[in-house]
């Protein structure tokens, strides 16, 4: 894989430690790559990347792993409260939500299962600890979206996905302490709030993509139980 050079300004000193945890995946949102690169480029603009992988594959370094980009904006996610810190982030091009989001071309999935493994290498990143931006920001941020293939990324070794059943049996209250689990950060009430719906339709558009609407229907329940015990597995005697 060939990785071209596109130095981006937006990035400063991972904290003390500067350990890197955790992958976030975005997708740009803009009508174009090129778009795209100049904003993450763009000292007024203060977002960045360190990577963004077109929809043909080419893969842009913009900031050096060692260095924090800014990225992930105010986040959170299973106790990590600072993501840019503690991950790498990258951008696949994508017009997004906004311009007419479509499907995630193959050039660019190879690309990103190549780059994705090459950091596995490198940094110690759990499989539960590889999130969406819309995992970690679910009040602001619908990215990467319900397009793109988190089965197959976990079939390359990046990420999980679960997929044995699980009891369906569910209130809200067991809904939320479950999402708390897995790693969101929502209100506790035991009712279906606003926040609740919201961090609810973004672990549907992660989990559970064929329909997205907050309602903790049977499905979403089923999947709730199988992605808790799934990051239950994966974390084992982990801290959080
Ligand atoms: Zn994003």
């Amino acid at each position: 894989m060939i990785i071209r050079e596109r130095a981006s300004p937006n990035h400063d000193a991972r904290p003390e430690g500067g350990r890197v945890d955790m992958l976030v995946l975005h997708y740009t949102g803009m009508k174009t790559a090129a778009e795209a690169i100049d904003r993450l480029c763009d000292p007024a603009a203060k977002v960045s990347a360190h990577y963004v992988i077109d929809e043909d594959g080419t893969v842009w370094r913009l900031v050096e792993e060692s260095r924090r980009a800014w990225h992930a904006g105010v986040s959170y996610w299973q106790g990590t409260e600072n993501v840019n810190a503690a991950s790498i982030g990258i951008e696949l091009v994508n017009p997004g939500h906004e311009w007419g989001y479509r499907a995630f071309p193959e050039a660019q999935m190879a690309s990103l299962e190549t780059l994705g493994s090459a950091l596995l290498q490198r940094h110690p990143i759990p499989a539960d600890r590889v999130a969406g931006h819309s995992d970690v920001a679910p009040l602001r941020k619908q990215d990467p979206g319900e397009l793109f293939d988190w089965p197959r990324l976990a079939r390359a070794g990046i990420g999980f996905w679960p997929t044995e059943p699980a009891p369906a049996a569910m209130d809200i209250a067991g809904a939320q302490a479950m999402l708390s689990s897995i790693g969101y950060r929502l209100p506790r009430s035991g009712v279906l709030d606003d926040e609740t719906s919201q961090v609810l339709i973004a672990f549907q558009r992660r989990f559970r993509p064929r329909r997205i609407d907050g309602a903790l229907d049977d499905e979403t329940a089923t999947r709730l139980a199988a992605v808790e015990r799934a990051v239950s597995a994966l974390r084992g005697g982990r801290a959080v």
